[in-house]
């Protein structure tokens, strides 16, 4: 039998089925084995719970500890399957695919809308599928969450009542599960040695523009250290222009060394800033285009290559249309590392 380290971190799953309380980890542990207990005849499992809290608290500390539990067991485990809030879990997915780089066994998250000790649960299935696969070969950081497995830096949460509660915009899932597993498209594959990369910078600030808002709002941002802005544009990444006063504030937030990456409130789709005027003059004032990445991706990419280049905004520019970790469909010619 396989060896799986089960990671748990919190989220729904863990709470109890009828009030909003969270039941401790070790008592978890123990409701864990007693709803499903089936589990250990799927894999020889280790439970680690490095910290356990509701997913909106969760941030760079906690990404780069489960980074961390993941690269010190790497060598004593075939898999890993990590529980998770389900309101920041694609964050979390898109943190650990950017640290564990040529990552060369399963790294699944997964969590639950209703509390496993809860009757008519999605705990138990998620659970069991989830520690099923990853006793497989798909080396990448995976999502499962009702029947579905995800690339997860793919990943956006879209529900908040329904199991069905990720979806994957613009990348095909990795595979269904139903009587079988089927697979719909190939997963990642190492290329090199693995590693870890704990390095984030959280000088990133994203930004929603909507009709009529006022760009001046935004002037006090100069005279802040922000190192990048996520526009969350319209369409295509449109922006709109106000006389020019947006452009405007665009070039000086690059004169002043800032990167400017526009995304679009749409969520299926490329953001592709040559299709309209709108988007164009953006572009010619220094901004670049998150393509079609998750607003997830695209802000956590953003931190972590801030790391990885110690502040370096000129090659965060540089390699942000690379691909990390699958996140980004046409990666161009730029290759990463
Ligand atoms: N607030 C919870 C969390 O993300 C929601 C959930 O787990 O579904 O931690």
């Amino acid at each position: 039998m396989k060896n799986i380290l089960l990671i748990l971190t919190g989220g729904t799953m863990g709470m109890e089925a009828s009030s909003d309380g969270r039941v401790d980890s070790s008592q978890f542990v123990s409701e864990i084995f007693h709803y499903v207990p089936e589990l250990r005849k799927i894999a020889n499992i280790d439970v680690s719970s490095p910290y356990t809290m509701d997913s909106s608290d969760v941030g760079v500390q906690q990404w780069m500890m489960l980074g961390k539990l993941i690269d010190d067991s790497m060598d004593d485990y075939d898999g890993f399957v990590v529980i998770h809030g389900t309101d920041t879990m694609s964050y979390t997915a898109c943190a650990l695919s950017y640290m564990l780089f040529n990552l060369p066994k399963p790294v699944i998250l997964t969590g639950s809308q209703r509390p496993l000790a809860a009757i008519r649960t999605d705990a138990r299935a998620n659970l069991i599928q989830a520690l099923e696969l990853a006793t497989k070969d798909i080396t990448e950081v995976s999502l499962f969450f009702d029947n579905k497995l995800y690339r997860g830096n793919r990943t956006k949460k879209v529900s908040i009542d329904e199991f069905d509660a990720f979806a994957s915009p613009n990348f095909p899932c990795l595979a269904i599960v139903g009587l079988n597993i089927e697979q719909r498209t190939r997963h990642r594959r190492p290329t090199g040695l693995f590693r870890l990369e704990p390095r984030f910078d959280e000088r990133v600030l994203a930004l929603k523009c909507f009709p009529s808002f006022r760009p001046k709002y935004w002037e006090s941002l100069l005279d802040t250290d922000v190192a990048v802005v996520v526009l969350e544009a319209f369409g295509a990444g449109n922006l709109p222009m106000f006389d020019g006063e947006l452009v405007s504030l665009i070039e000086r937030f690059t004169q002043a060394g800032k990167l400017v990456v526009i995304n679009s409130q749409t969520v299926e789709g490329e953001c592709d800033l040559t299709l309209y005027e709108n988007g164009q003059k953006a572009l010619d004032a220094g901004a670049i285009s998150a393509k079609d990445m998750t607003f997830e991706a695209t802000i956590v990419k953003a931190m972590f290559l801030l790391g990885l280049y110690n502040g370096n905004v000129k090659r965060v520019r540089h390699y942000f249309h690379a691909s990390i970790a699958g996140e980004i469909s046409d990666p161009g010619s730029q290759s990463f590392l």
